[in-house]
């Protein structure tokens, strides 16, 4: 079966999905990224079909564990994305990807891309290619069905039949097949025997100005520097200190509570601050997010994780730049 003239690009970049094991059977002493995306799509029976009868392109972009993401990965895959995004034929784009940092590249690419009418659809595995049951076989399915789906638009990530919003979603296990979560706010829906059920909407486009970046990001030569600090029992402000010496750009504080921090931490944020580093207070609670208050020396994540703001101060930083 074929949709004439309907096209579903899947991006590979690596991860458990593509890893391989010495031993069937193994789930932990695996090698990530090792098999390609074409040879994965093929060991999947019915996945055209899945698609609904789209024709299925696949490209490698990269092949590592995601553990090693960085943003010239982030770039290249942004920008294939967005020429594939162009294109009237494609209906939307499946990326392949490791588990360990998904979410930063959904929130990265929900910042960067115009995906108001199309999907991007990001799946992964928690269990290599090689073991006994592979998830990545199943996700691969329900990722081609939403990318299918009618009305399907922005970045999600699909996961253990789960459909996640990329603000939300988080990996909360390292083990387990059903490894994601988007806590209080919950999935956006699911994928039933190839059948999407949405209980929320498709992820809201991004701001005009985020969509900006993309122009940035496509040129970036340079990405800010943007690190993430925590507070903690007996927190101290020398690793402020050290990456103020060594050119810092961006902080991210990952606070405890409501944005708390432990006053030694919070002075040599200040004074970060105050030299013009951009200071962004999150939490290291897992669910809910800093409630800001009137006087607020340092602002708040706006409820973004600390991966994610940290994204998104980077984005941020260089809009700035070429402002
Ligand atoms: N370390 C792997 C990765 O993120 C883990 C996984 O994919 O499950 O690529």
């Amino acid at each position: 079966m074929q949709v004439s003239g309907q096209k579903i690009v899947v991006l590979g970049t690596g991860g458990t999905i593509a890893g391989t094991s010495a031993q069937a059977g193994d789930n932990i002493g695996y090698t990530a990224a090792q098999v390609g995306v074409a040879q994965l799509l093929a060991a999947v029976p019915g996945l055209q079909h899945a698609a609904g009868g789209a024709e299925l392109h696949a490209e490698q972009v990269a092949q590592i564990d995601s553990k090693d993401m960085d943003m010239s990965v982030w770039q290249t895959l942004a920008l294939r994305c967005a020429q594939h995004l162009q294109d009237p034929a494609v209906t939307g784009v499946v990326i392949t990807h490791g588990t360990d940092t998904l979410e930063e590249t959904a929130w990265f690419l929900s910042q960067v891309l115009d995906v108001r009418c199309k999907p991007v659809v990001l799946t992964c595995a928690m269990r290599p290619a090689t073991a006994l049951t592979p998830d990545g076989p199943q996700n691969l399915l329900d990722a081609m069905a939403v990318a299918a789906a009618q009305g399907a638009r922005g970045v999600v990530s699909v996961a253990a039949g789960e459909i996640h919003g990329p603000r939300h979603v988080q990996k909360v296990h390292p083990y387990r097949v059903h490894a994601f979560s988007s806590g209080e706010a919950g999935p956006l829906g699911w994928v039933e025997e190839g059948v999407v059920r949405l209980v929320q909407d498709w992820p809201l486009a991004p701001n005009p100005s985020a969509l900006n970046a993309f122009k940035m990001i496509a040129n970036a030569p340079l990405w800010p520097r943007v690190e993430i600090v925590l507070n903690h029992a007996g927190a101290s402000g020398a690793m402020v200190d050290a990456l103020v010496r060594d050119g810092v750009q961006g902080i991210v504080v990952a606070c405890t509570g409501n944005g708390t921090l432990h006053h030694a931490l919070e002075a040599a944020l200040l004074k970060a601050q105050d030299v013009g580093v951009r200071v962004v207070r999150s939490t290291r609670c897992a669910q809910g997010q800093v409630l800001p208050k009137p006087g607020d020396a340092l602002p708040d994540s706006q409820g973004l994780s600390p991966v994610k703001a940290r994204v998104s101060l980077m984005l941020d930083i260089l809009q700035g730049q070429s402002a």
